[in-house]
């Protein structure tokens, strides 16, 4: 298969972890003989140093017309001044608006090898898989702003069309899945929250009758999630709540390192990136664990290119590797190898071995 892959390291661990994730694609490309080009291109931070903007002009028509995007991670301290006329984040939501990025995916399953790397009780994590369903492109992020002297404020709105395109999104991944999905919002506060509820009610009633619907709010909701998370399937949320709650989550998986993401609009075209940020704590160190951003690539040929065997290749590929001890400084253990943990580049070669060897 042919496809035009835009490559946006960003800053900090960004260009440390996407080299490992372009290096499994590379290796999947040849194994299977698909011809994939993949172009570099200044986002963030990097790209502000260049051109004064996040996100410049070239990288924007790249990325539009690509097939996939991956990214590593943009920001850092040197650009978040509160006086800065430029900021990398403005340029990921301007991308994600761009792109019509709408749902957010953020798949939570807690491999067996990690349960001691949680901060959670290991009987708590059996069975965790679940997936979070953010919407992207709309809620407080992208409302109006004021400010003076003494006052500041935020709007929050939300369309009956942009519920729905985003709860068709969960409810199709619930059919595939266990056929659950739990809807969250705050609907005795916000008037947001009860137009979403009644959007999210009756559309599931007409369109996915098959798919049971539960409603939860937020307060409840952050709780139960490490209560009880092996109870979730689908979840789906509005924008900030999904911010929020979608970090709380990947505490599940032992570390911010381990989860990939997806954003997709209503076509195959789709942007992908682990969760964490850019880490300037750890950054130039070679130590940032570079797990999610595999398997955002492996999330990036099943949702993009349809290449679901692929996908699984990695998947497994890194799942093996974590079986037989792979630990990154962040979810190292005295359990496993005494507490030792290998590079950046040295857990993207034992994830490449593995892959070769499926
Ligand atoms: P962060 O995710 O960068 O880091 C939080 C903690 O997790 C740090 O201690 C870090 O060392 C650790 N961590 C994160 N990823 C890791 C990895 N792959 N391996 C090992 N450890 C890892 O969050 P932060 O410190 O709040 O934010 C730092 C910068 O990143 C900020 O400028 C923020 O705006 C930006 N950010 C960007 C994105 C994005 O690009 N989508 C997302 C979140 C934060």
């Amino acid at each position: 298969m042919k496809a035009l892959i835009a490559v946006l390291p960003g800053d900090g661990i960004g260009p440390e972890v996407v080299r490992e994730g372009v290096r499994v694609l590379q290796a999947v490309a040849q194994r299977h003989g698909h011809d994939f080009t993949l172009v570099e291109a200044d986002f963030g931070g990097v790209a502000i140093e260049a051109t004064g903007e996040p996100l410049p002009q070239a990288t924007l028509d790249l990325c539009l017309k690509s097939d996939a995007i991956l990214l590593g991670a943009i920001g850092g301290p040197k650009w978040s001044a509160p006086d800065a006329k430029a900021r990398p984040e403005t340029g990921l939501l301007r991308l994600r608006k761009e792109l019509a990025v709408y749902a957010n995916l953020r798949p939570v399953a807690v491999h067996p090898a990690l349960r001691s790397a949680s901060t959670i009780r290991p009987e708590i994590l059996e069975g965790v898989d679940l997936v979070f369903v953010r919407e992207l492109t709309g809620g407080i992020y992208f409302g109006a702003k004021t400010r003076d002297a003494t006052t500041a404020s935020d709007l929050c709105s939300y369309s009956v069309a942009e519920v729905e395109r985003v709860t068709r999104v969960a409810a199709r991944l619930a059919q595939a899945r266990r056929g659950k999905l739990t809807s969250i919002d705050t609907s005795n506060v916000l008037e947001t929250s009860r137009l979403w509820r009644e959007t999210v009610t009756r559309l599931m009633k007409a369109e996915f009758p098959d798919v049971t619907v539960e409603h939860a709010l937020v307060d409840s909701a952050a709780m139960h999630l490490i209560r009880r998370p092996a109870d979730y399937d689908v979840i789906v949320t509005e924008n900030m709540f999904g911010d929020i709650l979608t970090d709380e989550a990947s505490m599940l998986a032992g570390s911010l390192g381990v989860s990939p993401s997806a954003s997709l609009g209503d076509g195959t075209r789709g942007l992908y990136e682990p969760i964490h940020g850019s880490a300037p704590d750890i950054a130039g160190k070679g130590i940032a664990n570079p797990v999610g951003t595999i398997l955002s690539v492996a999330l990036l040929l099943r949702h993009s290119l349809g290449l679901e065997a692929e996908a699984k290749e990695i998947e497994g590929a890194v799942y093996r590797a974590l079986d037989a001890g792979l630990r990154t400084a962040d979810i190292a253990s005295v359990e496993v190898n005494g507490g030792k943990s290998v590079s950046t580049s040295e857990a993207g070669d034992v994830i490449l071995r593995q892959l070769a060897s499926a």
